[in-house]
């Protein structure tokens, strides 16, 4: 599965490198992992991109629990489709997360550092940190001890926290790829598929307390937008607050997980 991350999609490097180019062109930097410029901040929260989704309706429809499904097994089914979804959005920009590009697995001002099996606490890119997550996942999610597929075979004791873990890992790829490979979405024009997957995402840990919320709220911003249902296209005069402008007591602090 994880394979599928070095797969090419229809359009050529060549081309979304150009589209990239015209739109990092105003910032005079490079894409270089370093923290961007504060204009050029969170890129994803402006309506114009906010409201392309895939689709339109309450996600919550989706996520809750169907009568008659056992929870283990609907959490299983959930769990891994994220995982193949939200493996394949990253594969789409895979080759623009480069140990040069993304010196550090970054999201908004934090760090995410890789904790091996015996705790010990690593510094890795953020290809590295992708690949040891979806490592871990496709280990996990294939393992018939702990996401038993036969009949009448039972969930370990262990399940619930170890979806925990992979949701947990899976919003940092997702917080990932919005803060710092947002702008080959958009070239690429797959923002509403991410933005989709996104919410859908939030949606459904949010409904089975799957992420602690302290994990997640460095997204909020985007989380609060993306997951309420979309008004209806009349048009209403829309306040004109400024909307990409973070609050200064988040603008340096860098965090460390
Ligand atoms: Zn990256």
């Amino acid at each position: 599965m994880h394979s599928q991350r070095n797969s090419k999609n229809g359009l050529s490097c060549k081309m979304v490198l150009q589209a990239v180019g015209k739109v990092l062109r105003k910032s005079k930097t490079k894409p270089n992992g370093k923290k961007p410029p504060a204009e050029e901040k969170k890129q994803y929260l402006e309506p114009e991109f906010t409201k392309i989704r895939v689709v339109d309706f309450d996600l919550k429809e989706l996520v809750v629990l169907p009568r008659e499904i056992d929870l283990n097994e609907w959490l299983a089914s959930n769990t891994t489709t994220f995982f193949n979804l939200i493996n394949l959005q990253y594969s789409t920009i895979s080759e623009f997360c480069t140990g040069d590009t993304c010196q550090a697995m970054t999201a908004c001002n934090t760090i995410y550092y890789w904790y091996d099996e015996r705790g010990k606490k690593t510094k890795c890119t953020a290809p590295q940190y992708v690949d040891f997550v979806m490592s871990l996942c496709q280990k996990l999610v294939t393992d018939e001890e702990i996401f038993p597929t036969k009949y009448g075979k039972e969930f370990p004791n262990s399940f619930e926290s170890l979806v925990k873990k992979i949701c947990r890992y899976l919003f940092h790829v997702l917080a990932h790829l919005y803060w710092a490979h947002f702008k080959e979405t958009v070239a690429l024009d797959l923002q509403g598929h991410l933005n989709t997957l996104y919410a859908h995402f939030i949606v459904f840990v949010r409904e089975f307390n799957l992420v602690d919320p302290k994990e997640t709220c460095i997204m909020d911003d985007l989380s609060e937008i993306l997951c309420t249902p979309a008004p209806p296209p009349a048009p209403l005069p829309a306040p004109s607050a400024p909307t990409s402008s973070p609050s200064p007591s988040s603008q340096n602090h860098v965090t460390e997980r």
